[in-house]
C-alpha cells in the first residue's frame, strides 16, 4: 500500500509574510487529513520561516533544488546538508523549469540526487516529456533516459527515499492536464521500468506523482488511476483552499 503524497511547489513566489500567511491558512485546512503526506516547497529564503510555522503539524518542508557538493567555493549554491539544517525533509530535483532554464541535465540531476540522499533527504525526482517529444512519439524513450540517467548508480536500498514526479512539460502551468489515461499510461510505463531496474517489489513500493495543472477539479480522476500516487502541484498550491482541497481529495 503506497501512501499518497500531495506536494506544493511554490516556485518563485511568496516573500516571507505571504509565505507565512499561506502556510498558516493551510494548516487548519489539512490538520484532519490522514493517510496523505503533505509537503510544501517554498523558496530558499523563506524555508526557516515556514519551518517555524509548520512545526508540530502534518505539513512537511521541501526545497526546490540543491547543489551536489556539501560545501566549498560555489557562490550562490545551497547544499543538501544546509537544507537538512534548515528543517527540510524533502527536496525537488530535476524540475523541468530547472532543466529548461538552468541547463540541468540527467547527469547533474543524478549528482544532486546522490548528494541529497547522502544527506538524508527524500527526493522528489521530476521527469517528463516536452510537447515536441510527445508528438514525435518519443515520450517513453525520453522517460526511460531520464529515469535511467537520474537514478544511475543509485542502489536499491536508497529507492525508498525517492519519489518520482511525472510532469509532462506541456501540462505545467498551461492549464492543460494530461488525461487520466495519458497519465496512467506514463506512470505504468515508469513503474515497469523501475521493476526492470530494481525488481518488482521496489516498483510496487515507489510513489509516482503526477504534475501538470493539477486542480481540485481534476485530482480525483487522477488519483483513481492505479499507478498515480499523488500530485506535485504548482499554481494551485499558491492558494491554501485549493491546495487543501487537492490534499483532501476523496475517491
Ligand atoms: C509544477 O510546478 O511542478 C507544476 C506541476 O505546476 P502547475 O501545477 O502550475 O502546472
Amino acid at each position: 500500500m503506497r501512501t499518497p503524497v500531495i506536494a506544493g511547489n511554490w516556485k518563485l513566489y511568496k516573500k516571507s509574510a505571504e509565505a507565512v500567511n499561506l502556510v498558516s491558512e493551510l494548516i487548519p485546512l489539512v490538520k484532519q487529513t490522514t493517510g496523505v503526506e503533505i509537503i510544501v516547497a517554498p523558496v530558499f529564503t523563506v524555508l526557516g520561516k515556514v519551518r517555524d510555522v509548520i512545526a508540530g503539524t502534518n505539513v512537511m518542508l521541501a526545497a526546490q533544488d540543491c547543489f551536489w557538493e556539501e560545501e566549498g567555493a560555489y557562490t550562490g549554491e545551497v547544499s543538501p546538508g544546509m537544507l537538512c539544517d534548515t528543517g527540510c525533509s524533502h527536496v525537488i530535483i530535476g524540475h523541468s523549469e530547472r532543466r529548461q532554464y538552468f541547463g540541468e541535465t540527467d547527469t547533474t540531476v543524478n549528482r544532486k540526487i546522490k548528494a541529497a540522499l547522502a544527506a538524508g533527504l527524500t527526493v522528489l525526482f521530476c521527469i517528463g516529456e516536452t510537447l515536441a517529444e510527445r508528438e514525435s512519439g518519443n515520450t517513453f524513450k525520453v522517460l526511460d533516459s531520464q529515469v535511467c540517467g537520474g537514478l544511475g548508480d543509485i542502489p536499491m536500498a536508497e529507492l525508498s527515499k525517492i519519489i518520482i514526479a511525472y510532469e509532462p512539460v506541456w501540462a505545467i502551468g498551461t492549464g492543460k492536464t494530461a488525461t487520466n489515461e495519458q497519465a496512467q499510461e506514463a506512470h505504468a510505463h515508469i513503474r515497469a521500468l523501475i521493476a526492470r531496474l530494481y525488481g518488482r517489489d521496489e516498483a510496487e513500493a515507489i510513489r509516482i506523482l503526477y504534475g501538470g495543472s493539477v486542480k481540485p477539479e481534476n485530482i480525483k480522476g487522477l488519483m483513481a488511476q492505479p499507478d498515480i500516487d499523488g500530485a506535485l502541484v504548482g499554481g494551485a498550491s499558491l492558494n491554501a483552499p485549493s491546495f487543501a482541497a487537492i490534499a483532501n481529495y476523496k475517491l
